[in-house]
């Protein structure tokens, strides 16, 4: 990701939305490397919706590959396997680079920002390495993680509505990851997240799909020494941070876009219960 991020936007350059806190997309405010210079009027939004919007994945993982959200191979190779299509509700657009509603108050991310948390975990997600991904929702993530560490690895995922990791499990179960459940190298859990999932810890990647106040402290302690995790941090303004640890157990962390995610939380709160 490292001199992607060039230029701060009023809007942002893939669906036009404002920035947060006024962004219903949840997408990043800022221009990459690669997009089309950015023409915002009511021509542009109209063309986009008639003619941008991508009607299959390998579309969709086309149009990342041109806007630069998607720069390794890799990762757009994933991306291609891993059909967003089987991941959203059914009543929804899959192949738009938006966020969906998932049902809960939840949201299945939008494809530039699974490209993006792919594209920093890439090297944390080699064949035979373990992964968690927190606030699994869909399950995306995980099928992702799953498909790159290989059946070799150990991809887990921890989401806090049942009803949710239930839906996750179908989901990935139709998917290419679907063999890797079965054969227990993939799995999805309820639980909280904060708390990690230790029973599969360390872990080389950690990704945490909804944005923490602070960064849990089971979490660092559930990273692998070398390891890196991924996770948005802040409330009104989030930022998604980077936190690798080095093999003496010391941290860095740097921040890679601004960006909205749904809070990490209790599932009371999640639910408006309190
Ligand atoms: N990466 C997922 C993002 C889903 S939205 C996807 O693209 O499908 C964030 C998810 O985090 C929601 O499903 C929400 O229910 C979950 N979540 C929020 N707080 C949590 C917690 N404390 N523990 C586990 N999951 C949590």
């Amino acid at each position: 990701m490292s001199g992607v991020i060039l230029q701060r936007l009023a809007v942002c350059c893939r669906c036009s939305c404002q920035p947060p806190p006024h962004n219903p997309c949840g997408a990043t405010v800022f221009r990459q490397s690669g997009c089309a210079p950015l023409r915002v009027s009511v021509f542009r939004n109209m063309e986009y919706f008639w003619r941008g919007r991508t009607q299959n994945n390998r579309e969709l993982v086309e149009s990342l590959k041109q806007n630069g959200s998607l720069q390794t191979k890799r990762v757009a190779d994933v991306m291609e396997q891993v059909d967003r299509g089987l991941f959203v509700p059914p009543n929804e657009l899959p192949y738009i680079d938006n966020p969906m509603p998932i049902g809960y108050n939840a949201t299945i991310s939008a494809p530039h920002m699974h490209a993006a948390c792919l594209e920093l975990l890439s090297g944390h997600l080699q064949p035979g390495m373990s992964a968690l991904d927190v606030g699994a929702g869909t399950g995306y993530l995980t099928a992702a993680f799953g498909m790159m560490v290989g059946k070799e690895g150990r991809a887990v995922g921890i989401e806090h509505i049942p009803e949710l990791t239930h839906q996750a499990i179908e989901n990935v179960q139709r998917s290419r990851a679907g063999p890797l459940l079965a054969s227990g190298s993939l799995s999805l859990h309820t639980g909280d997240g904060r708390e990690g999932y230790p029973a599969g810890a360390p872990y080389d990647a950690i990704h945490v799909g909804a944005a923490a106040s602070e960064v849990p402290l089971a979490l660092v302690d559930q990273l692998k020494p070398g390891g890196r995790m991924v996770i948005p941090v802040g409330d009104i303004f989030q930022e998604l941070t980077v936190i690798d640890k080095a093999p003496d157990g010391s941290l860095k962390q740097w921040g890679a876009t601004s960006v909205r995610y749904v809070p990490l939380t209790s599932r009371q709160s999640q639910l408006g219960h309190n």
